[in-house]
């Protein structure tokens, strides 16, 4: 047998190995009744990968030898490889940049904020909806993360940077958590368990563009997650424009899927809303979000427009400009005069191009 056909079977043997991390409770429960008529084998590997944050097999004490190494041929743990690391030494951001199986990019960013430390994580490798205002959108898009390859972005992270230190997690990183629905959701799953982690669903944010049918969706799982819809306008037509997807599925369906979402959960609707001079940050618009924010249990919270200038992009993407502070803290303020809730975001991680909207990884 040549070089050629032995790396071949080594890839086929690789590609038929069972991927551990990502498979729920149940699954692992399901893998093990199966393959070694064990179920509780399952709790314990969960135990170990999820709660004890294991990626070798000989860390897990409780299996035993012979199914260490059974596994070990047969399994795979690890579904990311760490590539590097870099921290901001104004305020302490960090971003962390992974590889895929495929030798594709992803990028997780750990921003501290006073009380809270916040985890942002991706979903998918690049993104598919071409929002006129971010970066990761003009990259185009690659590929769906699988569950475990969007736990691994907390596991990796809070082995690196500290468990304890993580208080919360936002599906803010690159890519669209609704288009991929499913590992999103199996990720969740396996935070929702009792033994996981120190994170509960309470302190995790799921940010969407606004896939309408799968928010009402999310809230039917009985998941209990936030959700921040990444509203930047009140008006369809100007939405459209910055945010293409909106052409699919409306402000108007949109808004009724977050309001059934509040109501089924119980639990405040985030609208996030990047400024753009000019676009949205004019009088009429404080006072459509005057009127959205008296018929949903919100809070808004306002980020600072990132340039995209230095990417050089064709079309609107290369003419928007960010809103000046000053009109920033002014257009808060009259949100507040009508009694909501609102956030000015700091524009975090700018300097390592951390910042929402700026995970874009050449590739
Ligand atoms: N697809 C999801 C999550 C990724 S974007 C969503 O659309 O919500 C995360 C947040 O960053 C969104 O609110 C998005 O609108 C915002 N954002 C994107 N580009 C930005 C930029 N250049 N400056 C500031 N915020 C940006």
């Amino acid at each position: 047998m040549n070089d050629t056909e032995k790396n071949l079977i080594i890839m086929e043997n690789r590609d038929q190995k069972t991927v551990l991390k990502g498979l729920t409770l149940p699954e692992l429960k399901e893998y093990f009744a199966n393959s070694v008529g064990q179920r509780f084998r399952g709790q314990q590997l969960f135990n170990w990968m999820y709660n004890h944050l294991a990626t070798d097999f000989d860390e897990m004490s409780s299996v035993p030898k012979l199914l260490r190494n059974k596994l070990r041929e047969e399994t795979e743990i690890v579904t990311l490889k760490y590539v590097a690391s870099e921290v901001s030494p104004f305020n302490g951001t960090k971003k962390y940049i992974f590889e895929t199986n495929e030798n594709l990019k992803i990028e997780s960013v750990i921003i501290p904020d006073g009380k809270r430390t916040t985890l942002c994580i991706s979903t998918q490798v690049g993104c598919p909806l071409d929002c006129k205002f971010c970066a990761t959108g003009l990259m185009g898009y690659k590929k769906n993360l699988t569950s475990g390859e969007i736990f691994d972005q907390y596991m990796m992270t809070a082995k690196d940077y500290g468990e304890d230190r993580i208080s919360n997690i936002v599906y803010m990183g690159m890519g669209e958590p609704l288009l991929n629905y499913a590992a999103t959701l199996k990720s969740l799953k396996i935070f929702a368990e009792e033994l996981t982690t120190s994170i509960s669903l309470k302190k995790i944010t799921i940010s969407t563009a606004g896939i309408a049918p799968k928010i009402k969706e999310l809230a039917d799982t009985g998941m209990n997650v936030k959700i921040a819809l990444s509203l930047h306008s009140c008006f369809e037509d100007i939405r459209t424009k910055i945010m293409p997807i909106n052409q699919k599925y409306s402000l108007q369906e949109n808004i009724d899927a977050v309001r059934y979402y509040a109501k089924k959960t119980d639990t405040r609707i985030t609208f996030e809303y990047v400024m753009l001079k000019d676009i949205n940050d004019r009088p009429e618009d404080i006072a459509a979000l005057g009127r959205l924010c008296a018929r949903i249990p919100s809070k808004i919270n306002i980020i600072p427009f990132n340039s995209l200038k230095h990417m050089n992009p064709e079309g609107l993407s290369g003419e928007l400009e960010p809103t000046p502070q000053h009109r920033i803290e002014e257009f808060a303020q009259k949100l507040r005069d009508k009694n909501i809730t609102v956030m000015v975001r700091d524009t975090q991680g700018e300097d390592i191009a951390a910042a929402c909207g700026q995970l874009a990884i050449k590739f």
